[in-house]
């Protein structure tokens, strides 16, 4: 890009924008990276640098940027339908997606409610369970339960049910009071071990079911991954646990697949690993690959049929969006369904998860690097300033913020969770992507890291 050109843009950027979850004063001293073009796991700014996209665009991409067939889909459903209201009327790819996705989602789920963002399909599903409780005869379960170091968006319903950090603080007078339970973050344990962790958090939803149950409709939970929260992985089994006490004590579960969904994990969905199905399940971000926004909420016919009635009985589900089920958004979710079908998606990131899982073993020559993690594309490890003292870095030393500068340097989009530095990479990546992705994160270390060996 002409340089005349990318100043103009940068300077209007700095007078108009607003960028999300970002203290817009950093970019005085230093300037977004103004991005041109994405193809494949790569961003290319305007002066032409290359950047991985280790974090898949915050957790959205799934097959690589433009890929042919995801924009064929969508210019051949923009060429039928761009957008059309999705009560009263339907269209082909709304209908065929909800049937595409009744059949890969766990059993059971056999009803799709479409909004256009993760958040709100964890309104949607808060809703929808807190509305069934008082149409099912059971009107005092008006309360929600969620796990600590949990994130399910930010609209006020999902703040509520989120962990609510330094970043949400500010809002807690907004927010309706919720019950927080134990994570079973494996770091919890002196051991580290992840089945004694599970079980010791599942004892504590038991406490509160058997004391509380009355009062809660829904307990929501990240599958296999605690995302936002810290890239925490823990075991099936606290699924597994989570579900029985759910159905023994009439508590709906509501997974919150957005971050996970479509592969991420190494299963389809986080759920898979547990063999469970929940209540609701919410899905956005990979939905559509990752290019377009869309969001579903999927229940039970139980669910489903506690609102169908005569129009004047009152138990309509009155919600919904501008964008609700937007048909070129779908035709890329369906796309992209067929994709990972086709393309033995799944098959392919078995085989590079496990090289993953493998090559960043090499940072634990780095005594700054603790608990170093991955389950199937996601990989991640904490900072510490002493890791055998378990002391962390201070706030104001921002190391995960040099890290990711450095990263830059490296041709790294290598945005870091405080002091966890994470990969959440397509799942198209190759294992010689994953060997350079390493490399040059081994060279960023380095640099920035006290100590090292190799
Ligand atoms: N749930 C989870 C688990 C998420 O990770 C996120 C976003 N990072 C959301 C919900 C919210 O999705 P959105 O940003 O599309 O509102």
């Amino acid at each position: 890009m002409d340089p005349k050109e990318k100043e103009r843009l940068l300077q209007a950027d700095r007078r108009y924008v607003w960028h999300p979850f970002t203290q817009m004063k950093d970019y005085a001293e230093r300037d977004p990276i103004l991005i041109e073009k994405a193809e494949g796991v790569y961003l290319f700014d305007a002066d032409g640098n290359r950047y991985y996209d280790t974090n898949s665009s915050w957790w959205v991409n799934v097959h690589g940027h433009a890929h042919p067939r995801i924009r064929e889909a969508i210019e051949k459903q923009l060429r039928q339908a761009d957008h059309v209201m999705f009560a009263g009327l339907t269209h082909r790819p709304g209908i065929e997606l909800a049937e595409r996705l009744v059949q890969v989602t766990p059993q059971g789920l056999d009803k799709v409610f479409y909004s256009d963002n993760g958040s709100t399909s964890v309104e949607v599903a808060l809703k929808m369970s807190f509305q069934y409780w008082q149409q099912s005869g059971r009107a005092g379960k008006t309360k929600f339960a969620f796990v600590e170091n949990s994130y399910h968006g930010d609209t006020i319903g999902a703040v509520s049910v989120g962990s609510v950090d330094q970043y949400f603080s500010v809002f807690r007078p907004l927010l309706f009071a919720a019950f927080g339970v134990p994570s079973p973050d494996p770091r919890n344990d002196p051991n580290g071990d992840a089945e004694t962790s599970a079980a010791a958090a599942l004892e504590a939803v038991r406490a509160l079911f058997a004391a509380s149950a009355d009062q809660i409709a829904a307990i929501i939970v990240e599958p296999m991954l605690q995302a936002a929260g810290g890239m925490i992985m823990y075991a099936a089994s606290y699924l597994q646990g989570l579900r029985q006490l759910c159905s023994e004590y009439d508590v709906h579960l509501i997974a919150d697949e957005v971050a996970v969904g479509f592969g991420r994990t190494g299963r389809m969905f986080g759920c898979n690993h547990a063999g469970i199905s929940p209540d609701f399940m919410c899905l956005s971000k990979g939905l559509t690959a990752g290019v377009l926004p869309l969001s579903v909420t999927m229940t039970t016919a139980a669910v489903f049929d506690a609102f169908y009635d005569d129009y004047a009985k009152l138990k309509t589900f009155t919600h919904g969006h501008s964008f609700t089920g937007n048909p070129l958004s779908a035709a890329a979710a369906l796309e992209s369904l067929q994709i990972l079908e086709d393309e033995r998606v799944l098959e392919h990131v078995e085989e590079v998860s496990a090289h993953l899982s493998e090559r960043v073993l090499r940072f634990q020559a780095f005594q700054g690097v603790a608990h170093l993690r991955t389950l199937g594309m996601v990989a991640a490890f904490d900072l510490y300033k002493d890791a055998a003292l378990g002391a962390r870095y201070a706030l104001e030393d921002r190391m995960g913020f040099h890290i990711y500068l450095e990263g830059l340097n490296e041709g790294l989009f290598l945005r870091p969770l405080g002091d966890t530095i994470y990969y959440w990479l397509p799942l198209c990546t190759t294992k010689a992507q994953i060997d350079d992705i390493v490399e040059r994160t081994f060279r960023v270390l380095r640099r920035v890291l006290p100590s090292a060996g190799e």
